[in-house]
């Protein structure tokens, strides 16, 4: 397993759309799943899809966390590591909920997000075999974050409101991952 390099904005294959698996039995797949949930463990993320590094295919990996706090949260799903090949929502809850999103892929920003309460996935785990997954609140969320990835969907297009936190230990060698790009500008997202 190795940690792989997490792409910005500023690389194109952020924004393609990802191509589905056909070949489950392909070894660089397997290789690209532990490669995904190693990087996913080091960024200290709750999701990453394949296009984040940079490999255009349609695969996600989700894990919440499971430390204390997050097993009262999150209850079951707590610490459950999802790997979800070719993934569909094939139903949403009318119910919908703002929420408070970052991304790997967007270091230092952050966004209020309108998500479904509730979702049903369907895809296939890394061997081939069909799955179905019932999510609901905070998981739900994060598969609709990594879902759009696959279609080059970031969730900045459509965040009501976008802020830039930056880390104090990170303010020296801080990078915009959206220097040069069109994007709301702080304290002016939601305005008229
Ligand atoms: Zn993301």
């Amino acid at each position: 397993m190795a940690v792989r390099e997490v792409i910005t904005p500023q690389d194109p294959i952020l924004r393609k759309k990802a191509h589905k698996v056909n070949n489950f039995k392909d070894p660089k797949l397997q290789q690209l799943v532990d490669d995904m949930v190693e990087t996913m463990g080091e960024a200290e993320g709750v999701g990453l899809a394949a296009p984040q590094v940079a490999v255009s295919q349609r695969v996600i990996v989700v894990r919440l966390p499971d430390d204390e706090e997050s097993r009262e949260v999150y209850g079951d799903d707590a610490g459950v590591l999802f790997v979800v090949i070719n993934p569909d929502i094939i139903r949403v809850s009318d119910d919908m909920v703002d929420g408070v999103e970052a991304c790997l892929s967007i270091p230092g920003y952050y966004g209020t997000v309108s998500r479904h309460d509730a979702v049903t996935v369907r895809g296939y785990d890394r061997h081939g075999k069909q799955m179905r997954i019932k999510a609901k609140g905070w998981l739900a969320r994060v598969f609709q974050h990594e879902i759009d990835h696959l279609d080059g969907v970031l969730f900045i297009d459509h965040a009501s409101e976008i802020w830039r936190a930056v880390p104090k230990d990170e303010v020296d060698t801080y990078q915009d991952p959206l220097a040069g790009m069109v994007r709301p500008v702080e304290g002016e997202a939601g305005g008229s």
